[in-house]
């Protein structure tokens, strides 16, 4: 047998030429894929001499997807195993698991997935090899008749969409057979790869729901049935991760926005367009407030600018261009017409506004601007519409009518560096007041495909927001090429208490718009120039940053947002004047406090309020009354006797300042 020289993971190496990288890593059952020559194969492809292979751990990003559309496949042969006559969609991997569209006989039930899963089980304990095998357009035709969708994806072949492109968005049409114990192949799929070696590579799956989904994601097309599994390199990182999910259910903002009586999603109004109750209201009010405060004292201006407006603004700045999607549709007002019915005076087109940026350029634009006015910063809580998908709407978080804490900055090229700087601290403190802490930083790059502006424009701000970002010792993702046309940008992404990542604020340099709306200021010299435009809105939306606060707190917000801070609960009736009057002095003091003269028994009272999840229960008994003092039950359910009133009302105002949680 003749050698061949390789390279494996940087090393040099002379091996057999019909050794195979399945052979090569042999020792390292981890490694469960490899690039050859930068492109991603099976183990179990043919290298030749030259060639430089690179090993791909399963736990690796790449190493994930393999694995879990692996899963997906063995997933599908169970189905077809169990369910004769059920024909294949498409199944890719997604985040932390896949799914596969089927087009079965009748509709999956719960019992299903077990036995799919179980016939999954077997198919893995065989250890099936994945084997390539690439074929022609005609003979998949011919091969896959009975598989009228596989078909037609052989039709479109090239880019099919992403999700596709999993089967057949390759340069070479390739049919991928499952292997069983006697080397014949028992089942194949249409597949561009690649897979796992085999499937016993596949250590720990489960199979989560179903839900019914459009062939392509087209509501013209058949509707198919899909199943959502998971799969994990270990059995604990699986139960982990269904801890997580169990955990995240618990917190759901949706459920928690019900059970805490804050908002809800009136049929009568319309998806994805929430009304926030009283209590709702007293956190967002206390989230605005403080945020307000701290944004004037940081040099913003506070604007307000209507829902509503003409066309033609949403032309000036593109958005009916490059955004009509994303907007509700026009709305013709002021048509006038004659007697007989026909058009005297034509309509004109409003549209109900997505973003603010356009407002506030014609704030900036109402008068000349000098030097001397910059950094101009405006700021406005600002309602937006879009007409998301109602599939993608998601409670408070994702919404089709929210409000932006908006923020436009418009200063000097020399002012960028130091305006960004200062921002990106800003922002991330006043995250930090709200009880985040663990974050790190995305950079946004120019793609150079699609761009606006000078080179040397998104040269200066990219390297400015890297020195920003830098300057915070946060961890710093690139996203390269991943800007919006108009300018690079910076997301902070904020993890939650349960280690879930949610991007938070987004600061964004913008070099069109300022051209469209032709913003200029007289320089220090006479001359006229443009400023530089940053956008910035730092908790999203309201809504949304209100919906990740509850999820992280689990509805037990800090005193300083929750919406009853005390409750008092008398140990019986004769006590209850007494706390009556405690509780008065409380909210003379300016806390948020109630008295439970509700007709239950103290133990159900105290319940109730751990229901509520409210900060502090203030108790009263005899002693208590004797003492002129309360007690203190806490959320953790430690309880403090004996604190004289003034005591107690001091202890409640001090973590409301200092929003502190307890
Ligand atoms: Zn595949
Ligand atoms: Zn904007």
């Amino acid at each position: 047998m003749s050698q061949i020289s390789i390279t494996v993971d940087g090393a040099k190496l002379q091996v057999e030429a019909d050794q195979r990288p399945t052979h090569i890593f042999a020792e390292n059952k981890e490694i469960v894929v490899c690039k050859v020559n930068g492109v991603l194969k099976d183990l179990w492809t043919d290298l030749v001499d030259g060639d430089v292979v690179e090993g791909i751990l399963i736990s690796s990003p790449t190493g994930l997807e393999v694995l879990r559309h692996s899963t997906a496949h063995v997933m599908a042969q169970a189905v077809q195993e169990v369910y004769a006559n059920t024909r294949l969609g498409i199944g890719p991997p997604i985040k932390d698991g896949f799914y596969y569209d089927f087009d079965p006989e009748s509709t999956f039930n719960p019992d299903d997935l077990t036995k799919i899963e179980s016939a999954m089980r077997k198919i893995i304990k065989e250890g099936q090899r994945f084997k390539r095998r690439v074929t022609t357009e005609a003979e998949a035709l011919k091969e896959l008749a009975h598989e009228p969708y596989k078909c037609e994806l052989i039709g479109i072949k090239g880019p099919a969409g992403e999700e596709a492109s999993v089967e057949v968005g390759g340069a070479e049409l390739t049919i991928y057979d499952n292997l069983g114990r006697d080397g014949n192949p028992v089942w194949s799929d249409l597949c561009r790869g690649p897979h796992l070696p085999s499937t016993k590579h596949i250590p720990a799956f489960k199979l989560m729901r179903t839900a019914a989904a459009y062939w392509r994601g087209s509501e013209k097309n058949p509707m198919l049935q899909r199943i959502y599994g998971t799969a994990w390199p270990s059995q604990d990182e699986l139960n982990a991760y269904l801890e997580l999910l169990a955990e995240a259910e618990k917190r759901d903002h949706r459920r928690l926005g019900t059970e805490l009586d804050l908002f809800s999603f009136p049929e009568e109004i319309g998806s994805g367009l929430a009304v926030f109750h009283p209590k709702g209201g007293i956190v967002r009010r206390a989230m605005e407030d403080y945020s307000r405060i701290r944004h004037e004292e940081e040099g913003y201006e506070f604007v307000y600018s209507p829902h509503l407006t003409k066309a033609a603004l949403f032309e000036t700045s593109g958005h009916l261009q490059w955004y009509a999607d994303g907007m509700y549709p026009p709305m013709i007002l002021d048509e006038e017409y004659n007697e007989d019915g026909t058009v005297k005076r034509a309509g004109q087109q409003y549209y109900m506004k997505p973003m603010n940026c356009p407002f506030h350029n014609l704030i900036y634009r109402s008068r000349g601007r000098s030097y001397r006015e910059l950094p101009f910063r405006l700021f406005e809580f600002g309602t937006v519409y879009r007409y998301e998908k109602s599939g993608v709407l998601h409670g408070i978080t994702r919404a089709r009518g929210f409000t932006q804490d908006d923020a436009h900055i418009y200063c000097t090229k020399e002012q960028m560096v130091g305006e960004l700087d200062s921002l990106l601290t800003f922002v991330l403190n006043l995250l930090r007041d709200y009880g985040l802490n663990d974050f790190y930083l995305e950079l946004s790059t120019k793609n150079p495909e699609k761009f606006v502006g000078e080179d040397s424009d998104w040269a200066e701000a990219t390297e400015a927001l890297r020195k920003a970002a830098t300057a915070q010792n946060l961890e710093l993702v690139l996203d390269e090429g991943g800007a919006a046309f108009y300018g690079p940008k910076i997301s902070v992404q904020a993890k939650d208490a349960i280690g879930r990542t949610w991007q938070m604020s987004t600061i964004q340099v913008d070099f069109q718009l300022p051209q469209r709306f032709e913003l200029e200021y007289s320089a220090t010299d006479g001359t006229r120039q443009r400023p530089v435009m940053i956008h910035r809105a730092l908790f999203g939306s309201i809504e949304r940053f209100f919906g990740v606060l509850t999820e992280h707190y689990s509805g037990a917000f800090p005193p300083w947002l929750a919406p009853v801070q005390a409750i008092g609960i008398p140990v019986a009736d004769t006590f209850a004047d007494y706390l009556g009057d405690v509780i008065q002095q409380m909210r003379k003091a300016g806390i948020r406090a109630e008295l439970d003269s509700s007709d239950d028994r103290m133990q159900k009272k105290v319940r109730n309020a751990q229901m509520q999840k409210i900060p502090f229960m203030v108790i009263a008994g005899e002693e208590d009354q004797k003492a002129g003092a309360v007690s203190f039950r806490y959320r953790n359910g430690e309880q403090k006797n004996g604190i004289p009133i003034k005591d107690a009302i001091a202890e409640i105002k001090k973590v409301v300042q200092e929003r502190t949680q307890v």
